[in-house]
């Protein structure tokens, strides 16, 4: 993985899905600053210089699309397990944010463009806060959490054991997609069991217990009516 950084960029997902259609190889992105970060749906990811990891991966599948609507968990999954072990015990929240103490840690976008001969490009953008300030907090409008002893460890070596969690994560997925993963994403689940509503724009859509994802990275949500099964598309879940 060719590994590159910028000192300032707008969105590093932004630059690397620019680049795709040229990209031969795999490339990791490293800005040590952020100035448009992106979540889903158009929503924003914030970060000050010096206060956050930001960084995206292209990775290259050659069998296009298909299978890869579980990614963005696995990679979660990735994500948690090597902050777990670096930091502190970390948890997932559906579909693909890193909590730690209920408060979200880390944000994971994965963007896709399918190349001309037919594999698909992802582009795994991802954001972990290493010290939250008050203000970035105001700006982000709910609680955050931080690892400020990430912070303090060598970056280089931050990122090299990120990027080899990422990088095994993304051969194993290629391989046996996400039924490799549920186990181990259902572990770190942070709201299993319990009560939860899941809101499409605003608007309670399900109330149910939450019970941990299937092996297409689905929610599986035990309601009043029976199980229900969702599809990460622009849903939110909540505690309630
Ligand atoms: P939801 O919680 O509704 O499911 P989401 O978690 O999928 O949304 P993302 O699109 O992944 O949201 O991330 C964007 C959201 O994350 C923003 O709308 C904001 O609430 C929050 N956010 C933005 N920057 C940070 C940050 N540095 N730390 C924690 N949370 C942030």
């Amino acid at each position: 993985v060719a590994v590159e950084v910028v000192a300032q960029t707008g969105s590093t997902n932004a630059d690397l899905l620019a680049r795709a259609p040229q990209l031969t190889a795999p490339v990791l992105l490293v800005a040590e600053h952020q100035t448009a970060g992106r979540g889903r749906a158009g929503r924003s990811w914030l970060s000050e210089p010096g206060h956050s990891l930001t960084f995206s991966l292209a990775w290259r599948f050659a069998g296009g699309l298909r299978g890869l609507a579980g990614l963005p968990l696995a990679i979660g999954v990735a994500l948690a397990e090597t902050l777990g072990k670096l930091g502190q015990p970390v948890q997932l929240k559906w579909p693909n944010d890193v909590l730690k103490d209920g408060d979200k840690l880390a944000g994971i976008l994965v963007e896709t463009q399918v190349a001309a001969d037919g594999a698909a490009w992802t582009i795994v953008g991802i954001g972990v806060n290493l010290v939250m300030p008050d203000a970035l907090e105001d700006r982000i409008g709910r609680s955050a959490a931080a690892m400020p002893w990430l912070a303090r460890m060598d970056r280089d070596e931050l990122m090299a054991a990120l990027l080899d969690g990422l990088a095994e994560t993304l051969a194993l997925f290629a391989r046996d997609g996400f039924s490799a993963f549920v186990a181990r994403w259902n572990v770190l689940h942070a709201w299993q069991g319990r009560p939860v509503v899941l809101l499409d724009r605003g608007e309670v859509q399900h109330e149910g217990l939450a019970a941990g994802v299937d092996d297409t990275g689905r929610l599986l949500l035990d309601t009043a009516a029976g199980r229900v099964t969702i599809v990460a598309g622009d849903v939110s879940l909540r505690t309630r």
